[in-house]
């Protein structure tokens, strides 16, 4: 009887705590109404189920704003097709539906790739290698790529990367210039300019990438970093942006043990700035990425930026 009446809270406590699935998430045990040698169980309990939640709620937004993604190529598709095959179009019609289709297939394709990339990250499941990479070279061969896209859009694209080695993924690391540079690019006006820089400074690899584009609102730029956020969801979707990039590049970055700041000021430009740690010599330089830098919160903004946003220095 003793150890029954005893042990009746941890049995109440137990039940409560069976009750609560993925349904109601958002109930907690009554720490109170504990008695207090079971109060400090009952807050962990409470606290692990604060955490679940947090990831349920955005794990559901994630997939809700992938498909809304989804929902515009897929209609277009749609579209396209139901009207050729109407069946009273020229040869050119045609042409120009499949050539829409094609279009709406390969945006399809490069968000599907973005989100099982960042999918693979968060299960710890995307590979990240650990060689030497010389990331000037990178940064060279990846601004290169992109030149013919900064002359259609007549933006100047300039280029200076001394040869500094760093300890990571060469692939990873091309795509972080490439998004970055090609947002320099995107988010410019004809007639502007990219800088892509990378020194040493600090005993640090330091890629500077500048653009005299419409800049960032400081509103907007704690939540650049986000998964689908974007300052004008038409203009980054007019030029085939998924709202991806800048979150894969921060993953990219963690995972290599280093860090991106962003200093903008709106209608003069942006720089985006990304860390890394020299090459330890053969030594393995990854650091595995923080649980939470893949959730999604604000990411560090630098002095100027906050600066231009009225806000006082931490
Ligand atoms: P997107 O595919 O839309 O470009 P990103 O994740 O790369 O997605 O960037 C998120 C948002 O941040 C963009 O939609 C844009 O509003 C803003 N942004 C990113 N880079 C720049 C930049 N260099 N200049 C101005 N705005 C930018």
């Amino acid at each position: 009887w003793l150890a029954r009446h005893a042990l009746a809270p941890v049995a109440s406590l137990s039940a409560k705590a069976r009750s609560i699935g993925a349904r109601n998430l958002s109930a907690r045990l009554d720490e109170r109404a504990c008695p207090v040698e079971l109060r400090d169980l009952a807050r962990s309990f409470n606290g692990t189920l604060e955490r679940l939640e947090v990831a349920f709620a955005r794990q559901a937004r994630f997939t809700a704003d992938a498909s809304h993604e989804l929902r515009t190529p897929v209609a277009i598709v749609r579209a396209q097709a139901d009207q050729a095959l109407l069946g009273s179009g020229s040869p050119e019609e045609y042409r120009a539906a499949l050539g829409a289709c094609s279009r709406a297939a390969q945006r399809m394709g490069d968000l599907l790739a973005r989100l099982l990339r960042l999918a693979r990250a968060d299960a710890d499941e995307e590979p990240v290698r650990r060689e030497s990479v010389d990331l000037g070279t990178v940064v060279r061969e990846s601004a290169e790529l992109l030149r013919p896209s900064a002359e259609a859009a007549r933006v100047e694209l300039r280029c200076e990367a001394a040869p500094v080695r760093v300890g990571g993924d060469a692939r990873l690391l091309a795509d972080v210039v490439s998004n970055l540079v090609e947002n320099g690019v995107r988010y410019n006006r004809p007639g502007g300019r990219v800088d892509a820089s990378l020194v040493r400074e600090d005993g640090e690899a330091v890629l500077r990438v500048s653009d005299t584009g419409i800049g960032i609102p400081p509103e907007a730029q704690p939540h650049v970093f986000e998964r689908f956020y974007r300052v004008d969801p038409a203009r980054s979707r007019e030029h085939g942006g998924s709202g991806l990039g800048l979150s894969i590049v921060r993953w990219i970055v963690e995972a290599h043990g280093g860090s991106i700041g962003l200093e903008s000021r709106q209608n003069v430009g942006s720089t985006f700035t990304v860390r890394l740690p020299l090459d330890a010599g053969g030594e393995a330089t990854l650091r595995p990425v923080p649980r939470d830098s893949r959730a999604d919160r604000p990411t560090r903004v630098t002095g100027a930026s906050r600066r231009a946003a009225g806000s006082p220095p931490p």
